[in-house]
């Protein structure tokens, strides 16, 4: 395999025809889903990536083509967060609370929610990824209460700026999450509590049919078996809800087996198709 590549097909409109695969075994005179099959089939070979908006197709030619050397390097379109979304048995700066059952009950609902900037709810820059129940060790050796501990990424190649901040946030601790989550019910909990239970919309709106600490904001509130909506990130100056609510950005290999086997092991060859399937349109 020479380190060359040609391609055939960059924009791929997402109703034209469904993801293909790769198409190099494929017996000769056999038609298949991809335009420009001929073509394909007369190299033998051909890589196809889908690389979210667009396919691309990647066949060898002849050594006269020329080319840049690139970087195999997720990260440079992919940002990974990882931290604490939400803990239990402490109340917030919001006066809202979540007994470690609460967390139980929620925690399924955290993954592939959406991610958005400082809670501008239409401001998508990514999404959740996972979650798990952590608990953590105090520097004095106690346990602390356990919390959620959320995964997510950002599309740093649609959102650079945000991406920019969120690294720079990261590098002076200053970045966090932000959850958001509803529930069935709220209870009036905390040293002023009256430990009665009410409506979520009810506590929302501070209505007649809310306590009156918590209309008087005086209570805490305790959201009960909550759904979590998503998060947002939040950086300096904001402060999060929750003090412990730190982020980080986190690197993680990249390793693309399919582009490994096409180019046999080629490293350099596989940094540059990926690194191609992931540049900015022109
Ligand atoms: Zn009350």
């Amino acid at each position: 395999m020479t380190g060359y590549f040609e391609t055939l097909d960059r924009i791929k409109p997402p109703t034209m025809r469904p993801a293909v695969q790769m198409v190099g075994d494929a017996a000769p005179g056999v038609g298949g889903p991809l335009g420009g099959w001929d073509q394909v089939q007369q190299e033998q070979a051909a890589l196809v990536i889908d690389a979210r908006d667009r396919t691309v197709v990647t066949v060898p030619i002849d050594e006269s083509g020329l080319h840049e050397e690139a970087g195999l390097d997720q990260n440079n379109f992919i940002t990974r967060l990882r931290g604490q979304l939400v803990g239990a048995e402490e109340a917030n700066r919001n006066g809202q609370f979540w007994a470690t059952g609460d967390l139980n009950f929620g925690i399924g609902s955290v993954a592939h929610g959406p991610l958005n900037w400082l809670h501008q709810g239409r401001h998508i820059i990514g999404c959740l990824t996972e979650a798990q129940m952590r608990t953590a060790q105090q520097a004095d050796g106690k346990q602390r209460p356990p919390h959620i501990e959320a995964e997510s990424m950002i599309w740093s190649w649609i959102y650079p700026n945000e991406t920019r901040i969120i690294r720079e946030a990261a590098a002076t601790s200053g970045l966090y999450y932000s959850m958001e989550c509803i529930s069935r019910e709220v209870q009036c909990v905390g040293p002023n509590g009256c430990n009665r239970k009410m409506a979520y919309l009810d506590a929302y709106l501070r209505n007649e049919r809310a306590c009156e600490h918590v209309r008087a904001k005086a209570a805490v509130r305790r959201l009960i078996n909550p759904v979590f909506q998503g998060a947002a990130v939040i950086v300096p100056p904001i402060a999060p809800g929750w003090a412990d609510a730190h982020a980080d950005v986190v690197q993680k290999a990249s390793h693309n087996e399919s582009i490994m086997r096409f180019t046999a092991g080629d490293e350099l060859l596989a940094a540059q198709i990926l690194a191609f399937a992931a540049s900015p349109r022109s």
